[in-house]
């Protein structure tokens, strides 16, 4: 059987990148860059006035002088006019860019500006700005004209719109969303708005792996198949040419009624292994259509369609959208209580993650009732990957955590 590490392998080994668009720059957030963005002015574009105050010759300061007659005033976004004078000086506001003649910025803090009554003004520094420059955000200090700030592949939250809407960007060119079918498959399973049966259950899986796509920056559509070769030899062919990914959960175990591997393998999908040294999660089926989707068959418990998800297909639906992206980063938690672990397989431990003072992530094993146990997922942020070579984790072991929460 497949290990956990070479199941990760092959699953990304299908990773390919999907096709781009170009969308307003509103519309881009949470999408992923498949441009540069780089800068069209320096950062800033000029050198811009840090403080309200007044703008003056340090020069004129360094040689003693402290009084200086204000010949004007000068708001953000206005021409500058240029100091000629520098015993004179110029009430300057915030924003505003410095005129030429001026290197330095007193904010009225630090000033008193007496009136007189000819009407002349003159300010009095108080407190001498301690170098030229002062209070002068200087152009170009933060990037320059032509600097790469956004590489492609960058993750576009608020501050990455923000910065692409300083360079004038109305739009960018964003990977497409992955678009995934989801299907259910069994016949104890019923839509939502039906009274189930005793015997019958609701496919929460659909709407569970739909939301989690959705969350993973992907688009989502459900379907459902009864436990019926002749249903599945139908209706999977179109979906395995529409789709990027078909999300599967449920009949590919060992029973009577599982007969999604046969179908898939009838419908043209290669396989690229069936079965995985895991729990929860081990009877996974995994392959991709030559000409068309990505298949994650989950096994049906919820828990394990769920860790495998996480585990498997939350990675491939960012590697597709952002595929300059060599590995994702492991994040770590430590275990907070002894845990044991015996079959020489990998386990995905459902945990509650607490971040401690000393800036430690510790992770409490949750009680769950086995693969079945949906609501489980509820007070758990996460699961840990104990190795499969070591049974034993005492308290304090430090392990790589998949969060979901
Ligand atoms: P299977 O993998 O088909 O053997 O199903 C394993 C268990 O998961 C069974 O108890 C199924 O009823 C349950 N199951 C399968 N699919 C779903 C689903 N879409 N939603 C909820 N439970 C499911
Ligand atoms: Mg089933």
């Amino acid at each position: 059987m497949t290990t956990v590490e070479e199941a990760t392998r092959l699953v990304l080994s299908t990773v390919r990148s999907l096709p781009v668009e170009r969308l307003p720059l509103p519309d881009a957030l949470g999408r992923i860059l498949r441009e540069a963005v780089t800068a069209d002015r320096d950062f800033p574009p000029f050198n811009r006035v840090a403080m309200d105050g007044i703008a003056l010759s340090y020069a004129a300061v360094a040689q003693g002088q402290t009084q200086f007659e204000v010949v004007g005033m000068q708001f953000a976004g206005q021409s500058p006019t240029p100091l000629t004078n520098p015993a004179t000086t110029l009430e300057i506001m915030t924003g505003a860019m410095l005129p030429p003649g001026a290197d330095t910025v007193v904010r009225y803090e630090d000033v008193d500006i007496a009136e007189h009554t000819d009407g002349r003004r003159v300010a009095t520094v108080r407190v001498l700005p301690p170098k030229a420059g002062h209070n002068v955000h200087v152009q170009a200090s933060d990037r320059h004209q032509g600097d790469v700030l956004l590489p492609e592949g960058t993750l576009l939250g608020p501050a990455e719109v923000a910065v692409a809407a300083t360079v004038g960007a109305t739009h960018l060119v964003v990977a497409q969303r992955p678009h995934v079918a989801v299907v259910s498959t069994g016949d104890e399973l019923v839509e939502l708005d039906q009274a189930p049966l005793p015997y019958q259950i609701r496919r929460s899986n659909s709407y569970m792996l739909q939301a989690a796509v959705w969350q993973a920056g992907g688009r989502a559509e459900r379907f459902h198949f009864n436990d019926d070769p002749e249903a599945l030899r139908q209706g999977l062919p179109p979906l395995l040419h529409q789709y990027d990914a078909v999300l599967l959960s449920g009949g590919v175990s060992m029973g009577k009624a599982d007969f999604l591997p046969a179908a898939l393998a009838e419908a043209g999908v290669e396989q690229l292994f069936h079965g995985v040294q895991q729990r929860p999660g081990k009877p996974f089926w995994f392959g991709q259509h030559p000409q068309g989707a990505v298949v994650f068959a989950l096994p049906g418990n919820p828990v394990s369609t769920f860790v495998n998800y996480c585990r498997y297909a939350a990675p491939w639906l960012r590697a597709v959208q952002q595929p300059t992206l060599p590995q994702l980063e492991a994040t770590y938690a430590v275990l907070a209580a002894d845990f044991t672990f015996n079959p020489p397989v990998t386990h995905f431990l459902l945990v509650s993650l607490h971040s401690t003072s000393d800036g430690r992530l510790l992770a409490t094993p949750e009680r769950a009732h086995g693969s079945g146990d949906l609501a489980s997922l509820l007070p758990s942020s996460g699961f840990l990957e104990l190795p499969a070579a070591q049974s034993v984790f005492p308290a304090g072991t430090v392990l790589p955590v998949w969060r979901f929460r």
